[in-house]
């Protein structure tokens, strides 16, 4: 019988923990442990009102149950002792078992066991006198102190009572140093007390003293005097704290976020990488194939040409399958602005730009030789015969400059808007502006005629066999240079028309659309409506089988002339390309990059 019973029928009990199932042990075992000194242990000494019932113990450890767990079974154990049990255990592989003692149960020590709520409840509710109420009489025995706390509690409300109860030790909130108190003391502790601080301590008043003291001294502190402004700031005080720690939480979010965008932006630089290097591997092998390819096509050129020989066949005309693509072989800089305009003559490349400049380029060293000032806008087009180089700008006149000299002889002021487009025929040279086209005798530099019926800017003009065209709003005219009438008109273009070339019998147009329109020039009808470029199609020049076209999507595009099909995209330039023309077997391309270059 571990229960020792005195003659009140109270039970004395002595916990090992301060759990809230208290564990009972023998009285013997615990001797060395108690004391009725008001020290920690006397927490560890459960004097109760009345013994548990043997129902409440533990059938491993005979005392009262720790929190109790309910088996499978229906058995009940501690979950310390089951604890125990399992790491006394030392099969590994059974540590995770336990058998009921009871009826050989083998139970999951995981799944089989739940708290014992019920038989929880029933040892909370056993009542208990207060700790701070009870002593040992003379014969050692526990029992009532009618000189303590005379309150019977529940085992699981006694730390809370502890914690009000008159008799709990406590320590003089004024001060450390003074003496132990029981609760019910520290009223007149208070009395004599002179570690009293005053209320305003918080705020800087540095005064200790009695209750008394403290008293006098708040008539005349500083602080009292300014109390409500002190609460007021500490109201202050406590809204900015919270702020703050509202900001700290932001901040920390914040920074969390920042971290993970970090580690997401790394991520995705490295994707990046790893697809930019797939796709430069694509086009080194789509590379190597188109290379491939044209070998093998100058293979075959080959085996013609053999078989040709072999068999003395005269007719069979070689044709030449091998398309050379053109490179960028160099570039021209100096230009302040977008070139606009370009011609050749003489081993001179000659460019008009927006920074209002003619410049005369070697066509042997690339450099400039000479700069032609005098125009007070945009140098849109050029037209050069002999020795004579005409210029038309935005500032609505046409210089005519001397080749030999580069001086201006002339400036021609017959035109009340910009000058777009200049070409040269037959003895007169052609202006295109709003609406109108004015010709101008070559020898007398005077307008001779205004051609008149275009719709919109005349910004296209070219000269062929015997014909002038222009090129307006969705409307391409053809002129004869005979008599200046107008012996055509062709719809059908895709608005405003900024380029025209002639290659062979078709006539091509370069649109504000994108596209480029070609007509026949037998039937005049639409032949065909190329696209590809994504921008207005600004400039095309014709050379033998090959035209050009720029684009304002800043790139180059040769096609066949024949079949219409783009055989080389040029993407070298940064910005619109405006300008084409072609000499001696290289192109030569103006752009809105301040370039020009030279393709081959
Ligand atoms: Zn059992
Ligand atoms: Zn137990
Ligand atoms: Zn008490
Ligand atoms: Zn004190
Ligand atoms: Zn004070």
């Amino acid at each position: 019988m571990i229960n020792n019973h005195n003659s009140n029928g109270s039970t004395i009990a002595v916990a090992g923990s301060q759990s809230n199932s208290p564990v009972f042990s023998s009285y013997s075992t615990t001797t060395s442990n108690v004391s009725t000194d008001h020290g920690n242990e006397i927490s560890d000494i459960n004097l109760y009102v009345s013994p548990p019932s043997s129902s409440l113990l533990c059938p491993l450890h005979n005392g009262l149950f720790n929190q109790p767990l309910i088996a499978k079974c229906g058995h009940t154990f501690c979950k310390y002792c089951l604890h125990k049990q399992q790491s006394n255990n030392t099969d590994r592989n059974k540590q995770s078992q336990f058998e009921c003692p009871f009826d050989k149960t083998l139970l999951s020590m995981d799944a089989d066991f739940f708290p014992n709520l019920a038989l929880s409840t029933q040892i909370n509710d056993l009542m208990i006198y207060c700790k701070h109420g009870i002593k040992r009489n003379h014969t050692g025995e526990w029992v009532q102190d009618e000189q303590g706390c005379q309150m019977k509690i529940r085992l699981g409300s006694r730390f809370e009572h502890d914690r009000i109860c008159d008799y709990a030790t406590i320590q003089c909130p004024y001060n450390k140093t003074c003496p132990p108190l029981k609760r019910h003391q520290l009223k007149q502790h208070t009395l004599i007390c002179n570690h009293i601080n005053c209320p305003h301590k918080s705020a800087g008043c540095m005064f200790e003293g009695t209750k008394q003291q403290l008293d006098e001294h708040l008539l005349g502190c500083v602080y009292e005097s300014i109390k409500d402004y002190i609460s007021r700031n500490e109201e202050q005080i406590t809204i900015l704290r919270t702020q703050l720690d509202e900001k700290h939480t932001e901040n920390d979010f914040l920074k969390k976020s920042i971290l993970q965008l970090t580690a997401r932006f790394d991520q995705l630089a490295l994707k990046l990488e790893a697809k930019t290097n797939k796709f430069e591997g694509t086009l080194k092998h789509i590379q190597a194939s188109l290379e491939a390819t044209q070998s093998q096509l100058s293979e075959t050129t080959m085996d013609l040409v053999m078989l040709k020989k072999n068999a003395n066949l005269e007719a069979i005309e070689i044709v030449d399958l091998k398309i050379p693509q053109l490179k960028c072989k160099g570039t021209f800089t100096g230009h302040n602005g977008p070139i606009w305009c370009m011609t050749v003559t003489n081993g001179f490349l000659i460019s008009g730009s927006s920074d209002q400049m003619v410049k005369i380029w070697d066509l042997t060293t690339l450099k400039c030789k000479a700069m032609l000032a005098g125009h007070q806008g945009i140098v849109h087009c050029l037209a050069v015969i002999g020795n004579r180089l005409f210029s038309g700008s935005s500032d609505q006149t046409i210089r005519v400059w001397d080749l030999e000299t580069f001086e201006c002889l002339e400036v021609l002021t017959d035109h009340d808007n910009t000058v777009c487009a200049l070409a040269i025929a037959a003895g007169y040279l052609f202006s295109g502006s709003y609406q109108i086209i004015k010709v101008y005798d070559l020898e007398s530099l005077k307008c001779v005629e205004t051609l008149k019926g275009n719709n919109h800017w005349v910004r296209a003009l070219t000269v062929s066999g015997g014909y002038l065209y222009t090129g307006a709003h969705n409307m391409v005219k053809i002129w004869d240079l005979g008599n200046f009438e107008c012996v055509h008109t062709m719809t059908g273009g895709s608005g405003s028309i900024y380029s025209l070339a002639v290659a062979g019998r078709k006539l091509l147009a370069g649109t504000y659309e994108n596209s480029i329109v070609a007509w026949d020039l037998d039937t005049f009808d639409v032949i065909s409506k190329l696209d590809g470029h994504i921008g207005a199609v600004y400039t095309l020049a014709v050379y033998g089988q090959r035209f050009f076209s720029g684009s304002y999507d800043s790139t180059i595009k040769v096609w066949n002339t024949d079949s219409l099909i783009c055989v080389q995209t040029l993407n070298r330039h940064t910005s619109s390309v405006e300008s084409l023309v072609v000499h001696s077997g290289c192109l030569f391309s103006g752009s809105a990059d301040n370039s020009i270059k030279v393709w081959r």
